[in-house]
């Protein structure tokens, strides 16, 4: 089952957390029919981003992270809030590349060269924006990055996707560790070595899930346990909003040009369509 693990370790002074995202990742395979590939980009990213969220204060907290890179796969894209319902997609959801020559998925291609960005919406006037450069487009190192350079947090990070032959996601999540400050070198020292032996954490969570993860590996430790899945927010309300941002005219000229204006959510791919009638109850005070 899905969940997030969080615990303290090394006095306090290392935050611990342990994602499984399988049937978030399963759900994304569905919705946007991704590759092996594709379901590794993405669903690695939703874990890290869920992470991200499990971090925020307010219920009304939202993240929005946008990995744009040159890779095959175009942009991932990722929102998040903090009650952890995550949705996402990818430009090329049909991408694929021959397997690296250890027989894994070639992400560091899907994802290419670029930036990874960060805006947090925290109920401010201005929403946080932060950024950072991709350093190696398997995901995991690129967030872990992007913590120690734009939030001065040192970070590790292990994050994992494993899709069957069938296509189906039988194994997903991560395994996040953070400094606190005045964390000494020996505690980072070990908390290094701890993340080293997650390299194929997606494995570990096939065989044995999350929970068990938590308890061979941190068996010492009380975990608080929270329940993320896969949720799009869109709705009508919404989409009225985007229609009517067109105006009046442009709205009406591409109604009379293509019969409906149709608009696809990209996190869920539900359509919605206005017609002429609807145009003029939605422009109705306007
Ligand atoms: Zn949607």
């Amino acid at each position: 089952m899905d969940a997030i693990y969080k615990t303290l370790i090394e006095d306090g002074y290392v935050s611990l957390t342990i994602i499984e995202s399988t049937q978030i990742v399963n759900k994304a395979i569905k919705l946007h029919n991704l590759t092996p590939l594709t379901a590794a980009g993405l669903g690695r990213t939703m874990t890290a981003s869920l992470f991200m969220a499990s971090t925020l204060k307010n219920k009304r907290d939202k993240i929005y992270v946008t990995i744009s890179g040159d890779g095959v796969g175009g942009h991932v894209v990722v929102s998040v809030d903090a009650s952890l319902c995550v949705r996402g997609y990818i430009d090329n959801p049909s991408a694929t590349l021959p397997l690296k020559e250890n027989g894994k998925l070639d992400v560091k291609n899907l994802i290419g060269n670029g930036r990874i960005t960060v805006v947090k919406s925290m109920g401010l006037k201005e929403p946080y924006t932060g950024s950072s450069k991709i350093i190696s487009g398997e995901i995991a190192e690129d967030f872990a990055y992007y913590y120690t350079v734009s939030e001065q947090t040192p970070t590790a990070m292990a994050l994992g996707v494993k899709v069957s032959k069938s296509g189906k996601c039988v194994g997903a999540g991560g395994v996040i560790m953070q400094v606190m400050p005045g964390c000494s070198l020996d505690k980072i020292e070990r908390a290094e070595n701890l993340i080293a032996k997650f390299s194929s954490v997606s494995s570990i969570i096939e065989e044995i899930g999350a929970e068990k993860l938590c308890k061979e590996y941190f068996g010492e430790y009380v975990f608080d346990k929270y329940e993320p899945k896969y949720k799009c927010i869109c709705s009508k309300k919404y989409v009225d909003g985007v229609v009517v941002s067109l105006g009046k005219s442009e709205a009406e000229d591409i109604v009379n040009e293509q019969g409906k204006i149709e608009v696809v959510c990209p996190y869920c791919n539900k359509k919605y369509a206005y017609f002429k009638e609807d145009l003029s109850k939605l422009f109705i005070n306007k």
